[in-house]
């Protein structure tokens, strides 16, 4: 099969969140199977910098219709292995920048001039290159224009570009909403500025206008497809995905296990199994010795690594602060994001340095430190699609803490409810109720026989690509 993912992140060349994780994983695991792949993402400064994009070649230059403008770019392409191209849209004015969306405190005022060039050069480049897909996915609302561009573009040439459209969507809380006058970029025909079109409440979004074009609809967990058609975590969606009815398919992410692996990760100072975890202390000590701590500490770590955002439940931490600050043990925090969120986890910090331990920024490493090092992952988020760090966790023998919602639900056990087949400690999304899971799992962790248990059933659960690319083959061939 023929496959164009377009998104704008790919693990390893762009990377903020879960986003770039399931494409790099997705597209990879299809290109071993014999797809011809190929990926589609803006030209960003990170990517065009990494090594695998040294000898990246200029494939075409564009020139693009936006409102009454031609904005001119350029395709540039590499090739990590067989099977998998990635094309780079590239504009040095649009992309060319340190962080994809924004400074951390605002977006960047361009953005939806910058999206809106990126969907329709992605829909030029499949045209001009003649990629000719069974299948073209794409991600977020970053992506989501293309179906619809894709479906001009062919009325317009007068031929066929693609068999069918997929859109996933990984996150519906961001939906790239725009003011009203943006819609003239889209050069689409003004009866899409509607209701039944782009128009949202007297703006543009466009993630509507992909759920609404889209052939097919997916999302990243069998339970986010069922939350997402309600008010509650719809984020004003839900009667458009609703609209949609059986079309929405929630599909569960899995883990790339040759970049999550603790049996081989090159990340870490040491690497272990579930039947040898000797390994897993000395990435405890070295976690303890990087955030400060003492490498003699006995009580209970919680790692915790997230996007600093509403949506990742640190205000329930923050709520829960005593706890940190009294019981026995210590908490590890790897997030960027909102300066405001980091600067309440700072003033925690500098109020118990010897307990509390923030890395504000961006660390793959550290990442994989914290997942290694720690013997609680916490992850109270207030809503979560799919989730990975709670897969990571398990993967490396250290019990989640997730509140119950979306992908959390479908990859965590609570140990309570199913003492055989627990995998971790869940809560309900609030201060209170996380209060009470840290405290569940101080006396796990006072029980030894029963946590090592639990960690074992963690580490020994399959979270690999296998399941979910067959669960997107049969999406492939049954839309086709
Ligand atoms: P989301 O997609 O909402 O950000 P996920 O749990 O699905 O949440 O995926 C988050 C991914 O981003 C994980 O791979 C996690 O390790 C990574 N990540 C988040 N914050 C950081 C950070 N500060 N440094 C390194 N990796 C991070």
């Amino acid at each position: 099969m023929k496959i164009v993912h377009i998104a704008s992140e790919v693990f390893p060349y762009m990377k903020t969140g879960g986003l770039a994780d399931v494409v790099g994983a997705l597209s990879s695991t299809q290109a071993d199977s014999g797809h011809e792949v190929s990926v589609i993402i803006p030209g960003y400064r990170l990517a065009l910098s990494h090594t695998d994009a040294a000898h990246n070649e200029r494939r075409l230059r564009l020139k693009i219709e936006m409102g009454e403008k031609f904005i001119s770019g350029e395709v540039r392409v590499f090739s990590p292995k067989r099977n998998l191209s990635i094309y780079l849209i590239c504009r040095d004015e649009f992309f060319d920048r340190r962080n994809p969306y924004g400074t951390g405190e605002r977006d960047y005022e361009d953005n939806a001039e910058r999206f809106v060039f990126f969907a329709k050069s992605a829909v030029e480049t499949i045209r001009l290159l003649d990629l000719q897909p069974d299948i073209v996915h794409s991600h977020d609302w970053q992506a989501a224009l293309v179906p619809i561009f894709l479906r001009y573009s062919e009325r317009r040439y007068g031929l066929t570009l693609a068999t069918k459209t997929i859109l996933t969507i990984h996150n519906i809380a961001y939906q790239g909403l725009f003011p009203s006058a943006i819609f003239d970029l889209t050069n689409l025909p003004a009866q899409l500025n509607s209701v039944e079109g782009l128009e949202y409440y007297g703006q543009v979004n466009l993630l509507k206008g992909g759920i609404l074009f889209a052939d097919q609809v997916t999302t990243v967990s069998p339970q986010y497809a069922k939350e997402i058609q309600t008010t509650e975590f719809g984020f004003g969606l839900d009667g458009v995905v609703r609209s949609r009815g059986e079309d929405i398919v929630g599909l569960i992410n899995g883990v790339d296990t040759k970049v999550w692996n603790p049996k081989t990760d090159a990340l870490l100072p040491a690497r272990y199994t579930s039947t040898d975890l000797k390994g897993k202390s000395v990435c405890r000590t070295a976690l303890l010795r990087e955030a400060g701590f003492s490498p003699q500490f006995n009580g209970p770590i919680f790692g915790i690594v997230c996007r600093l955002v509403e949506q990742k439940g640190m205000d329930l931490v923050l709520a829960n602060e005593s706890f940190f600050l009294k019981e026995n043990c210590r908490l590890v925090i790897l997030g960027s994001g909102e300066q405001k969120i980091e600067a309440r986890i700072r003033e925690l910090q500098n109020h118990a340095p010897d307990r509390v331990f923030l890395n504000p920024k961006l660390d793959e490493a550290m990442s994989h430190l914290i997942e290694a090092g720690s013997d609680f992952f916490v992850m109270p988020s207030l809503f979560e699609p799919c989730g990975l760090n709670q897969m990571y966790s398990q993967i490396y023998g250290t019990i989640p803490i997730v509140s119950k919602v979306g992908g959390l639900v479908d990859t965590v056990i609570d140990i309570d409810t199913d003492s055989k087949r627990g995998t971790g400690i869940m809560h309900e999304p609030n201060a209170a109720a996380l209060g009470v899971a840290l405290k569940r799992a101080l006396k796990l962790y006072d029980e030894k026989t029963s946590y090592q248990l639990v960690q074992k059933r963690g580490m020994e659960t399959d979270f690999s690509w296998k399941n979910a690319t067959v669960g997107y083959e049969r999406l492939y061939n049954d839309a086709l």
